[in-house]
């Protein structure tokens, strides 16, 4: 770990600040209310920019533009394939301002820039570059009707598309939830998260040099309870995706019932196991786990948080993971070959700082960290408890911070049994060449992905979602498009059934 007086002195933003307003109806405006908030630098605690503060009015506002935009504009009705080739011309833009984008997510979020550059910044790209080439080939279906009667299908757009996002990956996030909505021909209302509004202002700005017209997309900076809670509310959103924790989704599922009954898509919480085999290599099964946890400050939804380690390889595992840890280079995220920044912001950073005491008071070895590091910023000492159980709180709740807690088990019936007794069901990992062993646990295991021998591995093509209480709904792959588009069956009698 770095040494803390490095902490004491973040290196200067390597960017300006230059938007801060509401994109609304192609234009960047302030809110109703003339109100901002600041948006801070996890590393310093100091304020980066003040930023417009949307609200009731504003959503209203972003609502009507979308819906002017969806019944009148071009974008639903204009040829898929010249929406294909906007798309296009959109994934070049973004690859072109790709390191001012990764510097404001790393200042904003606390990430490393080399993270944000060049592990998530192709994946943003990508991403429309992939829906782009979905937009002319979202095909209806036929089928044998009773034979006096035609059939066909047609695939629609939902219309006006109301979308949440969080602040672990706030770009990446963007262009999951953006891309697939427009190649559908759906506009768009979307919000970002309050710790992490910069990125999506920019990349909003890039939408309309590609030519998105105006309207289509809708940038409202915010918070959830005001800004977040007037989409869900709206009688005129058609449809609303949401990725956060469990405890909103829930709070917004509801309210999308009781308002005009729109569907939901929700990304939530997660509590992923990560089963390392009795077979496995353990230098590299360490690794794995490491990287399964600890990537992004342990700030992932589908974080390998559970880690099972096979008893016969359980105490070589612990002393390598514990040398793993201790090796994590944690410092200002700006700095080549940093692997952890701090936490995104003050509330985040003491919410794990308690997990670790309630690890402490409810029993679990405390193997490595345990604590802050450095006096300013909010870095977090890379943390691995053992012995860990069920029934203690940091193996049954979402930590959402650099906290490692490791098992052991025996049997693959009792790591099947234990590692499904969650609410949750995101993701889990395996770690094992047996094919039996791989074959047998990836189909018990009640998770919407599972990494073999791999984490965290995040393609377009790949559908990424939720069992159980983690959410309901695909995104990415071709799975997305059914968030976005509405089935019309279209039957005309056939007047000659004999022919
Ligand atoms: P976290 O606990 O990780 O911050 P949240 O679920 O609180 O996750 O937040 C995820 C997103 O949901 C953020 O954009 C936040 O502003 C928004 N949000 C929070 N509360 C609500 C709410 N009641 N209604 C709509 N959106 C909300």
């Amino acid at each position: 770990a770095a040494a803390a007086e490095e902490l004491e002195n973040p290196m200067k933003p390597p960017v300006d600040v230059k938007l801060t307003k509401l994109l609304i109806d192609g234009e960047f405006v302030d809110a109703a209310s003339g109100k901002t908030f600041p948006t801070i630098d996890p590393r310093s605690e100091h304020v980066i920019a003040e930023v417009a503060e949307g609200d009731v009015e504003d959503i209203n506002r972003a609502v009507r533009a979308a819906r002017k935009a969806f019944d009148h504009g071009p974008w639903p009705k204009m040829p898929a394939h010249k929406r294909g080739e906007i798309l296009l011309r959109y994934a070049d833009l973004l690859d072109q301002h790709a390191d001012e984008l990764a510097a404001l997510e790393t200042m904003d979020s606390g990430k490393p820039y080399e993270q944000a550059r060049y592990g998530e910044m192709p994946l943003v790209s990508r991403q429309f570059r992939y829906y782009a080439g979905w937009a002319d080939k979202i095909y209806g279906t036929t089928g044998p009707t009773d034979g006096s009667h035609a059939m066909y299908t047609l695939h629609e757009p939902i219309g006006v598309v109301g979308q949440i996002i969080p602040w672990n990956f706030p770009i990446v996030m963007y262009c999951w939830k953006v891309a697939p909505a427009l190649a559908a021909g759906n506009c768009i209302v979307l919000k970002t998260a309050e710790q992490t509004p910069l990125s999506a202002i920019l990349a909003g700005k890039l939408a309309l040099e590609a030519g998105i017209p105006p309207g289509v997309l809708n940038i409202v900076s915010g918070y959830g309870p005001t800004a977040g809670a007037a989409i869900v509310e709206h009688m005129d959103v058609d449809k609303v995706a949401f990725t956060g924790s469990t405890e909103v989704g829930k709070l917004i599922m509801a309210s999308a019932a009781r308002s005009n009954l729109k569907p939901v898509t929700l990304e939530l919480g997660g509590k992923s196991p990560m089963i390392i085999c009795e077979d496995a290599d353990v230098d590299a099964a360490v690794e794995l786990a490491h990287f399964a946890l600890f990537f992004n400050q342990g700030q992932c939804c589908c974080a390998g948080s559970r880690t099972f380690v096979h008893e016969r390889i359980y105490d070589e595992f612990v002393e390598k993971s514990k040398a793993r840890a201790l090796k994590r280079v944690v410092g200002d995220p700006f700095r080549s070959g940093v692997e952890q920044g701090p936490q995104v912001d003050k509330e985040q950073f003491h919410k794990v700082l308690s997990y670790i005491e309630s690890g402490r008071d409810q029993g679990a070895n405390l193997l490595t960290g345990g604590g802050r590091l450095g006096s300013k910023g909010y870095y977090i000492k890379p943390t691995i408890f053992t012995d860990v159980k069920e029934g203690m709180k940091i193996f049954d709740e979402e930590i959402f911070g650099p906290v490692q807690s490791i098992a052991k088990f025996k049997t693959l019936d009792e790591v099947v049994q234990r590692a499904n007794n969650t609410v949750y069901g995101l993701a889990a990992g395996i770690f094992s060449n047996n094919l039996n062993t791989v074959n047998t646990l990836s189909r018990a295991l009640r998770a919407g992905t599972i990494w073999v021998n791999c984490f965290d591995v995040f393609d377009a093509t790949i559908p990424f979602g939720g069992f159980k209480q983690s959410g309901i709904g695909r995104e990415k792959g071709k799975y997305a498009l059914d968030n976005y588009t509405q089935v019309k069956a279209v039957v005309t009698p056939i007047h000659n059934a004999a022919w």
